[in-house]
């Protein structure tokens, strides 16, 4: 019994031992099974982070090269916008910085300039540059910039920035300046450099410029101030008789608000009818008769009462007014002189052309037209120019002259002696008559070098077959030494002021 229970307890422990065999062999086909499972997710995982990291390096790549792309262009786009820069701060024909790269530098040097700083700014205009391009074309004008540009950078300093701000306009600026009357010399250097002709389509030309300056702080604190101001200096300068600097001053700026509004009245006197036409006559010094009468006009200004052709006419020729406003004094002379001519046929009437109404294309056109208006004889008109005014582009002059001539109109040379009186041009010029300049009456009897060129004068007249005539005399004195010269015929004071219609009508009825 003893034994059978040893066997039996010995069979149960085998089938346990099998049982648990079994059990831990299906537990590790399992877990073996699990594993594998594992793994194979493992992989899977692993082949789909593979492809994912591709796909990333791939996206990184492109984003790369994306961004290469887009840095390039960035860098295109910069280039760009440099040129553009460029382009618009530099001035096409010279090269040079042009406004707005002069305004931008200007406004950052006056926000951190210290008080013991000073800048010197300079504004130099061409004088008459309108002529040169108006008679020899716009492409000799624009050589004759980039000329001007070499030239004005021959006088430039360290210190020194050069701008062209406008169409013959130029700027100047020095900075650190140590003392302002040093400025003198650069101004002198400057003025040197125009002190021998430009070759302009192989002919020679003078030109001379107007220089404007103004130093900072002193005048001006803020850019805008100061370019303001050294432009009113260069038209200070301009009205000085041009070919000169002039140093800005604060009563410039009312000198010029005055100007301006000058200039506003101006273009409103046409229309309300306030210029008026006096009359001087001119003698025949050997009959003492009257032979005619220059036209010289005046403004009757609502406040200002009678106002003389010296304070306004520069304004209307700088303006243009003086083509309207010449006009009406050529059709009212001529009015005028076509009513005398009824009861006195020979009188003349002289009437004075400025520069701008001479260079003006219709010239002869705007004559023709007058004279057939008016119905005068074309022999009794008398234009007045002045020598410089001919010298200016003399084949135009003759050409124009010539035009007129044709149907009777005389020419005179006013203010003769006062300008260069080349004996070569003169001969060329085809003008009927000479006019002494009055300043060579005014001390002619206490001066004998005046006696002398007043005779030589005559002299060179009659050798060119023209009349003189004599301005400004004011004495019998001067009257009895120019017709001992042989001079032909005299205006001045002596005989009478310029005067109105009526009274000028009387005096010829007395004197003829
Ligand atoms: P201008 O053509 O030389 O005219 C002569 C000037 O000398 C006139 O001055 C006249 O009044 C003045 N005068 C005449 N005799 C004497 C004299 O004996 N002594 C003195 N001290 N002066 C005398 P005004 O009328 O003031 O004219 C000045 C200038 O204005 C003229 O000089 C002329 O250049 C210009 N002007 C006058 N009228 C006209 C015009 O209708 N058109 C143009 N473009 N200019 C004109
Ligand atoms: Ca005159
Ligand atoms: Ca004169």
């Amino acid at each position: 019994m003893g034994y059978f229970v040893i066997d039996r307890s010995i069979g149960i422990a085998s089938l346990v031992g099998i049982a648990v065999l079994i059990l831990m062999l299906v537990i590790y086909a399992i877990r073996l099974k699990n594993v594998k499972h594992a793994k194979s997710l493992a992989e899977k995982e692993n082949q789909d982070s593979k492809e994912r990291i591709m796909e990333i390096e791939s996206n990184y790549n492109s984003a790369l090269s994306s961004l290469n792309d887009l840095s390039g262009k960035y860098e295109e786009l910069n280039k760009n916008k440099e040129n553009m820069k460029k382009l618009a701060y530099t001035d096409y024909l010279t090269e040079l910085p042009n406004r707005a790269a002069f305004t931008e530098m200007l406004d950052n040097i006056m926000l951190t300039l210290r008080n013991e700083e000073t800048i010197g700014i300079m504004d130099i205009d061409i004088d008459n540059f309108k002529n040169i391009n108006d008679s020899l074309g716009h492409s000799y004008g624009d050589e004759l910039l980039i000329d001007v540009t070499h030239r004005l950078k021959q006088a430039m300093g360290e210190n020194d920035y050069l701008a062209r701000i406008g169409g013959d306009e130029f700027i100047v600026l020095t900075q650190n300046l140590q003392d302002t009357t040093t400025y003198e010399e650069k101004i002198k250097k400057i003025k040197n450099v125009f002190s021998y002709p430009f070759v302009l389509s192989t002919k020679e030309y003078f030109v001379t410029v107007s220089i404007g300056v103004a130093f900072a702080p002193k005048d001006g604190k803020t850019s805008q101030a100061l370019i303001k101001n050294v432009d009113s200096a260069m038209y200070v300068a301009k009205e000085n008789g041009k070919n000169t600097h002039a140093y800005f001053d604060y009563s410039f700026n009312v000198k010029l608000t005055e100007k301006i509004e000058t200039q506003s009245e101006l273009r409103k006197a046409i229309e309300r009818e306030e210029f008026v036409l006096f009359y001087q006559a001119q003698m025949n010094l050997e009959t003492k008769q009257v032979v005619g009468f220059e036209a010289l006009i005046r403004w009757n200004h609502p406040t200002k009462g009678l106002v003389n052709p010296d304070e306004f006419i520069y304004l209307a020729e700088e303006t243009g007014l003086i083509i309207p406003i010449g006009k009406w004094v050529l059709r009212t002379a001529c009015h005028q002189l076509k009513q005398w001519s009824q009861e006195f046929p020979d009188i003349n009437m002289a009437v004075n052309l400025s520069a701008r109404q001479f260079k003006d294309k219709d010239i002869v056109k705007i004559v023709y037209d007058i004279i057939e208006e008016t119905g005068v004889n074309p022999k009794n008109l008398e234009l007045e120019i002045t020598e410089s005014i001919a010298l200016d582009d003399i084949e135009y002059t003759i050409a124009t002259i010539q035009e007129l001539r044709k149907i009777g109109v005389n020419f005179s040379l006013d203010d003769f002696g006062t300008g260069y009186s080349s004996m070569n041009y003169l001969k060329r010029l085809p003008v009927s008559n000479l006019k002494i300049d009055k300043s060579f009456l005014n001390t002619v009897m206490e001066d004998r070098s005046d006696q002398k060129i007043i005779q030589t004068i005559i002299t060179l007249a009659r050798n060119l077959d023209l009349l003189v005539i004599a301005e400004g005399v004011e004495s019998f004195d001067q009257e009895e030494f120019l017709k001992e010269s042989n001079c032909d015929k005299a205006q001045g004071y002596l005989y009478s002021k310029p005067i109105p219609k009526d009274m000028a009508i009387q005096f010829l009825k007395k004197e003829k």
